[in-house]
Formats: C-alpha cells, structure tokens, sequence
C-alpha cells in the first residue's frame, strides 16, 4: 500500500481526528508507559500510527490496535503486519477480554468526544491492565486528577480513583497537533490499584455518584433524604463526615464507603 503519512490530512472530525505531529510529545506518551519490551500493548486510534510507531519500537509481545476508521484500520493492517487491528468502535470493546496477570498496557491520543466515557469503562472493567497513559482534553484531565475539595471534582475524578492511581504528566499545546484542536490537551496516566483496593460493588457506587453529583451544590441530608437516615448517621459517625457535607468534599473511598452503607441489602 502506497505510504500516505505525508498526504495532505483530510481529518474527520466526526472522529475526533486530530492528528499528532509532534514526534516529541508521541514519544513521551510512550514513554509513560514505560515499556522495557515483550508486554501486552493496546492503543486506542491509532490513526496514521504517529504513536504506534513507538510502541511498536519497544518489541511488545501482543499489540492491539483498536481504530473506528475503516480506511485508517486498513492502513494500520498493512503498516504493522505484527499487530491485531480491529477495526471497532473503543466505547464497546471488550475489556475483560484483557486477562488479568498479561499487564496489558493501554496507550492512546484519545478522540475527545468519547474520552470521558471511554475511561470509565476501561479503569472499571479492565482489570487486566495495569497502566494506561492516554491524552485527553486538558478540562478532562484536570477533572481526572482533580483531588476533592474543588470545583474540577466530580463523579468522573472520584469514579477512576476509585479504580486507579491518576496523573496528569504533562500539558500539550494545539500546535502538536493537525488540524489544530480548539481547546488544550494533556496526557494523564492511570496506574492500577490492587484489586482489594478497589470497589467490590461498582454498580453501587456508580450508582450514589450519579445521584450526587446531579445535585453537587446540596447538602448530603437532603441530596439523600430518601434513603434510610439510620444508615446514613452511622455512615456520617464512623466517616467523621458531617451531613451538611457536599458531595465535592467527600474522598472515593469515603463514597465506597457511603454505597456499601445505603445500597447493602
Ligand atoms: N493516534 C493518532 C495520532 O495521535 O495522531 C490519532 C489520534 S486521533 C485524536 C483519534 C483516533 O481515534 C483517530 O484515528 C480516529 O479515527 C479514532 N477514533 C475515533 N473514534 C473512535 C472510536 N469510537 N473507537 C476507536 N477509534 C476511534
């Protein structure tokens, strides 16, 4: 196949196609991942393969490279004949295919339309990888990394630390990219926490975070004035977290917690 990395791009931006030129900052996300050779290797876009090529450089064991575009899929197939492409959207990949003790390793310039919803899914269901670093949004970024007590957390931030170790590593500018994006990006890594550190019931908190969070500015007592207030004073007692308490003030684990304590049968 004819090589089109240097053609004039026509991006999609249906996709989220803006494409990394900076060799710099591909090389740094890889670098995140911190690769030493034979690992499990997953890239979310590829693209025209401005990352691919540096994962590809460390030797990984298994690389998978999940692209939606079918032109782009094709090129990829014919790039990297070592790699397995699907060719599929990321938002319903299967990620407990991924098993658990291969360390599988998760890299991507996410496109940014599905990025929020795309880590949600991958911190909570992927318990066979251990690192990710992608790039997103820098809002998004901040919103992942953001410790409580401020505006930037919310149930994203307190749903994937509740998962994993979150990063924001660095800032990257609109001109590393073509077509330039409207907005700031940043390249965020996610290392995972050991499995008893993690929710034992996801639903559960998925659940309390949705209800609080649509309500971020109110008290807890009123936000759950439904549920049962016996549960809620011993959850408040044993927390040292008063009810007046807003939701942006509470830590992942103080909202595992506040899930076990409603929501047990
Ligand atoms: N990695 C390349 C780079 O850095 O130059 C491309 C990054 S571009 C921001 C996002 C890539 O994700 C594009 O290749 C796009 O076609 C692909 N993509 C968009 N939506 C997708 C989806 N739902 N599932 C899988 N890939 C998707």
């Amino acid at each position: 196949m004819k090589d089109r990395r240097n053609e004039p791009l026509r991006a999609k931006r249906s996709l989220g196609q803006n494409f990394l030129t900076s060799p710099d900052v591909s090389r740094r996300i890889a670098a995140g991942l911190d690769l030493s050779g034979g690992e499990y290797v997953l890239e979310i876009g590829p693209g025209r393969g401005a990352l691919t090529r540096w994962l590809a450089e460390s030797h990984p064991k298994r690389l998978l490279l999940v692209e939606k575009d079918d032109e782009l899929a094709r090129l990829m197939t014919s790039e990297y004949p070592g790699a397995e492409v699907r060719n599929m959207d990321a938002l319903i990949f299967p990620w407990e295919s991924l098993a658990p003790g291969a360390g599988w390793r998760v890299a991507g310039n996410l496109p940014y339309n599905i990025a929020s919803p795309l880590i949600w899914e991958m911190v909570s269901r992927g318990a066979g990888i251990d690192r990710a670093v992608v790039m997103v949004q820098e809002e998004v970024a901040d919103r992942l990394a953001a410790p409580p007590g401020g505006r930037a957390y919310g149930a994203l931030s307190a749903w994937v630390q509740s998962f994993s170790e979150v990063k924001k590593l660095f800032s990257v500018s609109p001109g590393a990219f073509r077509p330039r994006p409207k907005v700031r990006s940043a390249v965020v890594r996610f290392n995972s926490l050991q499995k008893d550190e993690k929710p034992s019931d996801p639903a559960a908190l998925a659940r309390l975070l949705h209800i609080c969070f649509q309500s971020r500015r109110k008290q807890l007592k009123r936000i759950l004035k439904n549920y049962d207030i016996l549960r809620l004073e011993s959850w408040s007692k044993a927390e040292g977290v008063a009810l007046t308490e807003r939701p942006e003030q509470l830590s992942p684990k103080a909202f595992q917690r506040l899930s076990h304590a409603l929501f047990r049968p």
